[in-house]
């Protein structure tokens, strides 16, 4: 009732499910602390306001190019804009426990009543609400975290020909302290295969928890910090939602 309202037309709308970079953003012992430095400040007499941000570029809410783990890999500052665009996601909820492996049949249900020729997805989002853990228990949320199979990546890339882009509400795609598995699982989804569609990006700390039951979602957004040489980065998500 409220949203109709709000929104009498039942127009669509941007949300967005980034987080924003703070010094407080959970990063992993290994990466550079995020900083946000004032250099200049009015009130301290300068003309002006500047800051000096320094991070690490899978800080925050952040998509990985293939690059990040494959020699040839190609690096997400040479995408055009609308290979970061998808018409076609999907929430897929998957209810994990700390540490907990996703795997195939923790997804193969939400395809399994859709004909094959409709299965037309280019961005799948996983939600395992481990969100949760994110400002109250930093530790969890960085070394806890479920992660997705590498035989998941292949499956889903099989399965939905049109995916380009994988999207996950945990930290990172793989669980943590798993070499091996997270090495697999990166270059399962990024490497180029003749009977798989075009490489995956994966975009990594997203807020999915402004996504309710009853939205329509219509397009989601990827759109990275610009910055020329590196595999990856940091990037705000929208989605365009009717409700
Ligand atoms: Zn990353």
């Amino acid at each position: 009732m409220k949203n109709k309202e709000k929104n009498p037309e039942n127009k669509s709308r941007y949300i967005r499910i980034s987080y924003t970079l703070t010094e407080d953003t959970p990063v992993h012992p290994d990466l550079t602390k995020i900083s946000i430095t004032p250099k200049n400040q009015i009130k301290e007499g300068d003309s002006y306001n500047t800051s000096v941000i320094t991070a690490e570029n899978h800080s925050g809410t952040h998509v990985d190019g293939p690059a990040h783990f494959l020699r040839d890999g190609r690096p997400i500052y040479t995408y055009d804009p609308n290979e970061l665009v998808f018409h076609h996601p999907l929430v897929v909820n998957c209810p994990k426990e700390p540490d907990g492996l996703i795997v195939q049949e923790d997804l193969a249900p939400a395809f399994s009543e859709i004909d094959e020729k409709e299965l037309d997805f280019d961005c799948i989002l996983i939600r395992t609400g481990f969100s949760e853990y994110r400002e109250t228990g930093t530790d969890m949320y960085l070394t806890k975290n479920p992660g997705v199979s590498p035989e998941v990546a292949y499956y889903l890339r099989q399965k939905l020909p049109k995916l380009r882009c994988l999207a996950i509400d945990t930290v990172s795609m793989s669980r943590f302290g798993r070499m091996q598995e997270m090495i697999d699982l990166h270059q399962t989804a990024f490497k180029t295969q003749e009977d798989l569609g075009q490489p995956l990006v994966f975009v990594e700390d997203l807020d999915l928890r402004p996504i309710h039951e009853g939205m329509t979602l219509e397009e989601v957004l990827v759109i990275p910090w610009q910055v020329g040489g590196i595999d990856s980065a940091p990037c705000t998500v929208l989605v365009k939602i009717r409700e």
